[in-house]
């Protein structure tokens, strides 16, 4: 048989882009050494006809269009998750469906791994022009925060847009946890990896699925993921106000000694009961945030439930 690239491609509501997506894909096709493309869509729980084009699709093209279908909208990164799991090919991508990652990629991509005997080629955004400033105000501030927290390394920008061998796919598959933050997941298995930078691109079609909320979510999944020292600096926290209260005290009981009572400080004692009160609260949302994690992560539950799969299935798990 021949040698093949399996792309993955999560969609959620995307039946605008899917016809695009293929059309423009295809065109690369001739610039892949020989590898066959085989696509793998997996719809994420769309509502709306996501999976009928799909279908469709399939059922013009059985060979080549595979697709998984979950029961319900269970995000991209179990979408991601399933891909490789699914997936069969030599070399496997991921990519976005609204064209954002450029498959006029995939030969360069092909291209570091082969000639270059890079393991991973993955691609980072240098600008993001198009986007709200605000929005990538608070990106760049998030990857200099996670820098400092984590071993992890992450490269600012970095997309899930990435191509990998077989042995780097079989490396992700065995990490099955539950709260899944890839990018740190692609960073942490090690390996080779080489970045290619291109600038934003506007979606063909359809609209992003990402609110401000939840990116600034995704961000903490991250840190909590990546990183502990967060318990840390609520201990150091805990630790400092702990050491200023003991002074206060020494304090106040000398003052008592030499000059008497006093009723002054009462705004000042409100205060500090205040901040100390804010302070252990906060190291306790710290501390309920990791707790959750561990609480989901001994559940084990599936990270997807499939529904619907295309009936060829001529891909196996590996
Ligand atoms: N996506 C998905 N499940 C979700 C949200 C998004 O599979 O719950 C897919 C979506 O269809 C697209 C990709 O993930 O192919 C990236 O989504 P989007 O373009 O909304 O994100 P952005 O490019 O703005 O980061
Ligand atoms: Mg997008």
């Amino acid at each position: 048989m021949m040698n093949s690239i399996t792309l993955i491609i999560p969609c959620f509501n995307e039946e605008d882009a899917i016809p695009l997506f293929y059309k423009e894909t295809e065109k690369i096709k001739k610039d892949l050494r020989g590898y066959q493309l085989e696509y793998l869509f997996i719809n994420d729980g769309s509502t709306d006809h996501t999976l009928q084009t799909l279908r469709d699709l399939h059922s013009s093209f059985p060979d080549k269009i595979h697709y998984v279908s979950f029961t319900k909208n269970f995000g991209k990164e179990a979408a991601i998750y399933a891909g490789l799991r699914e997936s069969s090919g030599d070399y496997v991508a991921v990519m976005d469906v609204d064209l954002q990652d450029p498959p006029e990629f995939l030969p360069l991509m092909l291209e570091g791994i082969e000639d270059e005997n890079y393991d991973m080629v993955g691609a980072c955004r240098v600008n993001r022009q198009g986007e709200p400033k605000i929005r990538s105000f608070f990106a760049n501030q998030f990857y200099k925060l996670i820098n400092k927290l984590s071993d992890t390394q992450f490269v600012p920008g970095v997309r899930d847009f990435r191509l990998m061998t077989r042995e780097v796919v079989n490396s992700v598959i065995q990490i099955s946890e539950y709260n899944r933050f890839s990018k740190g997941i692609f960073s942490w298995i090690g390996y080779n990896t080489k970045y290619l930078e291109y600038t934003n691109r506007k979606r063909v079609a359809g609209e992003t699925n990402w609110s401000f909320w939840q990116l600034v979510r995704y961000s903490i999944e991250g840190i909590i993921n990546f990183s502990e020292k967060p318990l840390a600096i609520a201990s150091y926290v805990g630790l400092g106000s702990f050491i200023v209260s003991i002074i206060a005290i020494i304090f106040i009981v000398i003052r008592k000694l030499l000059f008497g009572g006093s009723a002054y400080g009462w705004a000042s004692m409100i205060s500090v009961i205040l901040m100390i009160g804010g302070i252990q609260l906060l190291c306790l949302g710290i501390l309920g945030k990791y707790i959750g994690n561990i609480y989901l992560e001994t559940k084990k539950r599936p990270l997807y439930l499939i529904k619907e799969k295309d009936n060829t299935n001529n891909y196996e798990h590996k």
